[in-house]
């Protein structure tokens, strides 16, 4: 099978296209046959060599992705060949052909939501779960203010807030991102590249701040999002790329908390229970992920230059 290998960390350069032994499938797996491939920017952090998990060299990166079952191992009964499902991680690399998983980590993908939608599930969607309701303890009729609502993880948490009742701010950097943020349902939609959107963000809770932050980019708004948070506001630091200086005392006069989050601390337990609720969101529709752009697989490098740029609007897929 093809499948994209890196064999030394790097630039997007690195990521090759290469023929590879096709995987077979051990005691609880599956080898599924990839359609479409989720990109995130973790991929291109551990491509480059500089993240908290540096792969063991030549690899495939990915952990996100759908298809259909190609073969299943020994002790699996909750497939069969052909099903369509999505991954939840993959043993092999998601950037391939196929790719082998952990049975317990793959899940049924509903006939009405296409491969593509799919393949934006995993880190995204499970990110924005984790985030909301394992972190921040987000409850209906709080208010959250979704700092980054238009890329992959942002409009995960603005359809997960909405669906849940709360009152939803989001901001995106560019017309087409403020639009998609709107559509998929925030109640108000701000741009995160004017100075004067924290004051906005403020007056649209009347003054009070927000319960809950969701932060995708930490090292440049968590000094101000500590100063439009409520009385017990939580803070959720999703992404960050950098550092930054911030004043305890808002966390001090508000009982505000800020929590760290890194969906590769998640247990086993976690995700199933995760997914199981995400998987009720696609059946139930309230769960509509977005694709931005489909690429072919033996253009990866050119995906992970998409998936750094400013002006998202949904998701970098590959297609195999
Ligand atoms: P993405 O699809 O590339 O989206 C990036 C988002 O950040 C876009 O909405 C972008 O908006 C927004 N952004 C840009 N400048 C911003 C600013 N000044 N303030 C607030 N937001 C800004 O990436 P993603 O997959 O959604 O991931 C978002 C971040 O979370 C990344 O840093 C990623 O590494 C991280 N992440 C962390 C975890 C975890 O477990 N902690 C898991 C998944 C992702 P515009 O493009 O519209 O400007």
């Amino acid at each position: 099978m093809k499948a994209i290998r890196v064999a030394e960390f790097g630039g997007p350069e690195v990521l090759k296209i290469t023929e590879v032994p096709d995987p077979k499938p051990g005691n609880g797996e599956v080898v599924v046959r990839m359609k479409a491939i989720g990109v995130n920017p973790a991929d291109t952090y551990m491509r480059s060599g500089n993240y908290a998990i540096k792969p063991a060299l030549p690899y495939t990166p990915g952990a996100d992705g759908a298809g259909t079952i190609e073969s299943i191992g020994a002790g699996v009964t909750r497939f069969k060949a052909g099903d369509r499902v999505y991954i939840a991680g993959s043993l092999t690399g998601a950037y391939a052909e196929l790719s082998l998983c952990d049975s317990r980590l793959v899940f049924p993908l509903p006939s009405h939501v296409s491969f593509a939608q799919g393949a934006a599930m995993h880190i995204p969607y499970a990110t924005a779960y984790r985030a909301l309701f394992h972190r921040a303890q987000a409850c209906a009729g709080e208010s959250v203010l979704i700092h980054g609502a238009s890329g992959g993880v942002g409009i995960a948490a603005v359809q997960l807030a909405r669906a849940r009742g709360l009152y939803v701010v989001g901001t995106a950097g560019s017309e087409r991102g403020k639009k998609l943020v709107t559509d998929e349902g925030a109640h108000q939609v701000l741009d995160h590249k004017a100075p004067a959107h924290f004051d906005e963000a403020m007056a649209s809770t009347g003054g009070r701040g927000f319960d809950v932050i969701v932060e995708m980019l930490s090292n440049v708004n968590l000094a101000r999002d500590l100063t439009i948070l409520a009385k017990h506001g939580r803070v959720v630091v999703v992404g960050s790329r950098g550092t930054i200086e911030i004043d305890p005392r808002n966390t001090m006069t508000r009982d505000a908390a800020i929590l760290g989050m890194s969906l590769w601390n998640a247990t086993l337990d976690d995700l199933v229970s995760i997914h199981a609720a995400l998987v009720a969101g696609l059946e139930n529709k309230t769960l509509r992920p977005v694709i931005q752009e489909e690429i072919p697989l033996a253009e990866a490098p050119r995906a992970h230059v998409a998936v750094m740029e400013s002006g998202s609007h949904g998701k970098i897929i590959l297609i195999p």
